[in-house]
């Protein structure tokens, strides 16, 4: 959280300017890391690609009652479909 000591004051971070600056006295604030125009920080080394799955990216399991609810559309889909192939055998 940047830190105006002229203003005494907390600043949220896009209230600051690009410069670095205070928008109420101009001054620069302290630990202004969200200024825009500076570089992200890099992550700490080995965090990048680990061993584990990343956040965020793995799904949870499937609950079985959705298997099970695939399964039998499946099936069902399935019966349908041949007792359409049947009608249409049986058409011509
Ligand atoms: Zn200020």
């Amino acid at each position: 959280m940047p830190w105006c000591a002229t203003c005494d004051r907390f600043l949220s971070p896009p209230t600051v300017t690009v410069e670095g600056t205070c928008p109420q006295c101009g001054r620069p604030v302290e630990a202004g890391r969200a200024r825009p125009g500076d570089a992200p920080e890099p992550p700490p080394a080995g965090a990048e690609r680990g061993p584990g799955p990343a956040a965020g990216e793995e799904l949870p399991p499937v609950p079985r009652h959705l298997k099970f609810l695939g399964a039998a559309m499946v099936v069902y889909l399935g019966y349908r479909f041949l007792q359409g192939v049947e009608w249409v055998v049986h058409r011509f």
